[in-house]
């Protein structure tokens, strides 16, 4: 039998110019979770790092990190945990604020989304300018958890998210 061919994940990504504004190209990954084997690729590789990790939340961020996030959880026999957009939770939140082009926005979770001393890792679909990313960690951090990794499916690396991540542990599968 030949053996399977391996699963290019980059070019399951369609770049969409033009949104959802001018000017920027939106990186959309439905068909890479459309693809069976690159679904299950995904979730092995960003896994890989942390099977012995002792990982035991995995946080998304709203709303396609929580897409990554649950396969994620359930391969690392963690929990789940959504980062919601401001309002979005039922019960009483922790926030952390950052920064947009015009104005500032808030990211929240449970305030006991896990117990304190929790080793959480965060994921998302799309490491850009890196101001979500640091909002979630240091929102995780409120809770009292530790942030043991973040990890995105997409870095683009010409916006160096990464500089707002200094001394984690940060991982992309993909880089531009
Ligand atoms: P940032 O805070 O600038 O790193 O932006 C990260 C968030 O915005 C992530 O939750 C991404 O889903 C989304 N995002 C930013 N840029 C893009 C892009 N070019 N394509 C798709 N999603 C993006």
């Amino acid at each position: 039998m030949m053996p399977a061919k391996p699963v290019d994940l980059t070019a399951l990504v369609k770049d969409v110019p033009d949104f959802p504004k001018k000017g920027i190209i939106f990186k959309d990954i439905t068909p890479l979770l459309a693809d069976p084997r690159a679904l299950q690729n995904m979730v092995d590789q960003l896994a890989e790092p942390y099977l012995q990790a002792g990982i035991q939340y995995v946080a998304g961020i709203e709303s396609r990190g929580f897409l990554i996030a649950a396969p994620l959880a359930c391969r690392l026999k963690a929990g789940l945990v959504p980062i919601r957009k401001k309002g979005k939770l039922p019960r009483k939140t922790k926030s952390a604020t950052y920064n947009l082009e015009y104005g500032q926005d808030s990211i929240e979770a449970h305030e006991d989304a896990f117990p304190p001393g929790a080793r959480v890792l965060l994921v998302d679909d799309v490491l850009a300018t890196g101001g979500t990313a640091q909002a979630a960690c240091e929102l995780i951090e409120k809770i009292g958890g530790i942030v043991a990794g973040v990890s995105f499916l997409i870095e683009l690396g010409f916006l160096n998210g990464r500089s707002k991540l200094t001394g984690r542990a940060v991982k992309a599968l993909i880089k531009y």
